[in-house]
């Protein structure tokens, strides 16, 4: 099967041809510029910017992938969760193509891109246990079909992605956080301060950011207090302290998380990572070191396809295809749509 997968759920405008596993092209249009003076996505404005460069980048991917829209099988779309006003572009967006050219329409949860991308890279089979950890995620999944996924655990406050972007603001780095926090790390000292790492010793596989991030603030309003300012090397310390702060909850709870699903007994044990914060290498190294100990396979995409890409979303609209489920018209946008629900009646309108 060869679609379109059209992603508009939050600050980047992107579309993408995937036939199969293979990805035939991936156009991504990023609003960060747009959004630099406002400290933070603003939803009125990405609406708007998504409605703008959505044709656009739609024919980009078509370009790339030296297709018509008349030599695909299908368009796959997210239809949540995300900020209303840009999934809703994007589900009209899909909805007039499907119209124009009779083409099935294919709704896909944007938490299920993210989770299934390590069968897009990679060899794997059901189940495997995912780590979806990005701007506004981080749960712990046994994925165990493009459909049924059981949360084991997760934040119980905020994301890790949210978190690295408001400490490279608290620091005074540019947006997106992560990119700029993982660069300052590299020539910091993560010992310097004494940051918290909530829940860490805590039975069970829950996490939690939000002190750390207020911890983030009183440490940088400590040097500031005794030095004036910041200077580049505490800029790189407080990052160094920040990421190996969440590196070490990510880890550890990942390690409880291998426990229980280790104990399903799966043939082909394996693990993966995907979202935005699955890009930061150190994470990545982690995370790999902990399953090389456990024996267990460890797969983590590529950088632009742990980030926010259309490619993924095809991917997913593949899968869901392949199980004879499609949308029609009445697809809507639902702003919020948590994975462990997905195969509840809600789920668009299939069949
Ligand atoms: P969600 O998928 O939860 O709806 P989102 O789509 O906004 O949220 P993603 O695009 O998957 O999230 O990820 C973006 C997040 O990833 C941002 O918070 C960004 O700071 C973070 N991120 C990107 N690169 C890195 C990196 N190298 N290190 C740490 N975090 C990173
Ligand atoms: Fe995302």
């Amino acid at each position: 099967l060869t679609l379109l997968g059209i992603e508009s759920s939050c600050d980047d405008t992107a579309a993408a041809v995937v036939r199969g596993t293979d990805i035939l092209s991936s156009v991504v249009h990023t609003q960060t510029a747009l959004h630099a003076d406002f400290g933070g996505v603003v939803p009125e404005i990405a609406a708007r910017a998504h409605a703008e460069k959505l044709d656009y980048c739609v024919e980009q991917a078509l370009d790339d992938a030296g297709l018509r829209l008349e030599q695909l099988d299908g368009i796959a779309v997210t239809s949540g969760p995300g900020l209303i006003g840009g999934v809703l572009s994007g589900v009209m967006c899909a909805k007039g193509l499907a119209a124009a050219t009779g083409l099935p329409l294919v709704g896909v949860n944007h938490l299920a891109g993210h989770a299934l991308t390590p069968r897009l890279t990679d060899q794997l089979d059901y189940p495997y246990l995912m780590l979806l950890v990005s701007g506004g995620h981080c749960q712990f999944l046994i994925v165990q079909g493009h459909d049924s996924y059981q949360r084991i655990g997760g934040t119980i406050d905020d994301a890790p992605g949210e978190a690295f972007d408001k400490t490279a603001r608290i620091l005074g780095l540019p947006q997106p956080g992560g990119p700029s926090v993982e660069k300052a790390a590299q020539t910091g000292d993560a010992a310097r301060f004494d940051l918290p790492r909530p829940l860490l010793h805590q039975p069970g596989c829950d996490m939690s950011f939000s002190g750390l991030k207020t911890a983030m603030l009183r440490a940088r309003d400590r040097v500031i207090a005794e030095k004036g300012g910041l200077t580049a090397q505490d800029q790189a310390d407080l990052s160094a302290g920040f990421q190996a702060a969440v590196s070490d909850i990510l880890i550890e709870k990942t390690r409880r998380a291998l426990a229980i699903y280790l104990a399903l007994q799966p043939s082909c044990p394996a693990f993966a990572v995907a979202g935005g914060v699955a890009a930061n290498s150190a994470i990545r190294q982690g995370l790999q070191a902990l399953c090389a100990e456990r024996g267990v396979q460890c797969i983590a995409p590529p950088l632009r396809l742990c980030t926010d890409n259309a490619a993924m979303i095809a991917y997913a609209g593949i899968e869901r295809m392949q199980h004879g489920e499609t949308d029609d018209m009445t697809l809507s946008a639902r702003p919020r749509w948590p994975l462990d629900q997905m195969a509840a009646p809600m789920l668009g309108s299939g069949k």
